[in-house]
């Protein structure tokens, strides 16, 4: 269920799995969408994929940022950010 702070501010939690990493996401997302590429089906495991993007700066990690990790897949890519699940 989405928490409002203020008038005009929406947080929404989750989390992982297994319950290890917790993180909360402030506002409106940037964009939403499904996807059924082949990155996204391969990653997911299923025939389609949902997902929500969200600029850095409105995503706190609440608990567990020691786990996030780099997929090996993005570290081929040269990318140096978190695991491509949690951040694009
Ligand atoms: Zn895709």
């Amino acid at each position: 269920m989405p928490h409002r702070v203020r008038q005009d501010t929406v947080i929404h939690r989750g989390e992982c799995f297994c319950g290890s990493i917790k993180i909360e996401v402030m506002g409106n997302p940037e964009g939403m969408g499904y996807c059924h590429c082949g990155s996204c089906r391969s990653w997911s495991a299923a025939p389609v994929n949902a997902f929500t993007l969200w600029r850095a700066d409105a995503v706190r990690v609440t608990a567990g940022a020691e786990h996030i990790g780099t997929s090996r897949k993005r570290r081929a890519a040269g990318a140096n950010t978190a695991g491509s699940a949690a951040v694009t």
